[in-house]
């Protein structure tokens, strides 16, 4: 695309036998950043922390989206923090912007009746296209056709720990399509309808829902906690997310997606895309198809994540006592109940 960076040339140019055959071998995967201008600061503080801990051994691009054109100095400044591919694109009124079913003063006076609710964006109408774009399209902007997976960026978040292993290589040799670092609740005002949409998309299509993992076999057990009458609100916190794109292009999720979008629960409540993920993977992949990335401690706003265990105090600059187990309990159990523990070993049994 013509608003791309040139590669830029590795400065080691010692290639090892090791290093070309890993080039070779390489997965498709990127970083997805939806971001404004005014926030560069806050990115360039994470891709340095990213680079230090992983990045820089693997060189993965990291692709730029906004509502609004990129400056030229925040081109060029998150440019300078990598010698990976940087690829900035534009989103398109599809994307971002009120689909024209939607009835924009009935959506203004929900918003203000959410606002007396006292719920964080209540009145944000820029959040909800946000939600939005995250839910739906963020995996169908052309600049991502070209990856299989994706790792979430947001500024202003930490990354802790030493990365020694290629992640994306990881998702894609043991077949992961969602992984993880963060689980919490959602303000239940926001998503009031969002379960009972999803359950009704099920029951008008069938075709889909007959292909579905058992219940047994599903995460389904993490969302709902009296056997799929109601959302408990557990969620994946999505501003950290490793994923298969193929999760979200697969003709379930778009149809899902589409049925959830013409409910107009985005605008005339406030569904999030955490939520709107969280519930359709748990509902669309097999258990074995999450991953919990203890080793990956991770910041956004109060809560953190920081592995517990000695072997992590020599990778990882957090504190443990920190760990987010001891802030949200509820759906750790949900998560231990529902997960293979082969994937959540350790110690967040500790933590809570
Ligand atoms: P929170 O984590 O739920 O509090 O929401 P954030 O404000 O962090 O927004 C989530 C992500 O979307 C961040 O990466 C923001 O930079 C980005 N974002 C939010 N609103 C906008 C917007 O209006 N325009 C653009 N370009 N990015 C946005
Ligand atoms: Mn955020």
């Amino acid at each position: 695309s013509s608003n791309e960076q040139p590669v830029k040339k590795q400065s080691d140019t010692q290639h090892t036998a090791l290093s070309l055959h890993r080039h070779a071998h390489k997965v498709k995967g990127c970083y997805v950043i939806l971001i404004r201008n005014s926030e560069l600061d806050g990115i360039a503080s994470t891709m340095a922390q990213i680079e230090d801990t992983f990045n820089s051994k693997f060189d993965y691009p990291y692709v730029f989206l906004n509502d609004e054109p990129f400056t030229d100095h925040f081109k060029s400044t998150v440019a300078s923090l990598t010698k990976a591919r940087v690829l900035f694109g534009l989103l398109n009124s599809t994307m971002w912007g009120y689909p024209d079913f939607i009835d924009q003063e009935y959506a203004a006076r929900c918003r203000e009746s959410m606002a007396e609710l006292g719920i964080p964006y209540a009145s944000s109408e820029s959040y909800r296209h946000m939600c939005r774009f995250q839910s739906g399209f963020f995996f169908r902007h052309p600049l991502l056709d070209e990856f299989d997976y994706y790792w979430r960026l947001e500024p202003y978040v930490d990354y802790y720990c030493q990365i020694d292993y290629d992640v994306f290589r990881f998702m894609k040799d043991n077949k992961k399509k969602y992984g993880f670092t963060i689980a919490y609740k959602e303000h239940i005002e926001t998503v009031p309808t969002l379960w009972k949409t999803v359950m009704s998309f099920l029951d008008e299509h069938p075709d889909i829902a007959k292909q579905l993992p058992s219940h047994n076999e599903s995460l389904i057990n993490f969302v709902t906690s009296d056997g799929g009458q109601t959302y408990n609100t557990c969620h994946f916190w999505s501003n950290f997310e490793v994923g298969d794109l193929s999760l979200w292009r697969s003709e379930a999720y778009l149809k899902l997606f589409d049925y959830l979008d013409r409910s107009g629960g985005f605008f005339y409540e406030r569904w999030g895309d955490a939520p709107v993920h969280s519930i359709a993977a748990a509902i669309l992949l097999k258990k074995s198809e999450f991953h919990f990335f203890n080793d990956i401690g991770y910041r956004h706003t109060s809560y953190m994540h920081c592995p517990v265990g000695d072997i992590f105090r020599t990778k990882c600059t957090c504190n443990p006592n920190n760990n987010f187990g001891k802030v949200n309990p509820f759906c750790v159990h949900q998560m231990l109940g529902s997960l293979i523990t082969q994937s959540l070993d350790f110690n967040m049994e500790l933590s809570c």
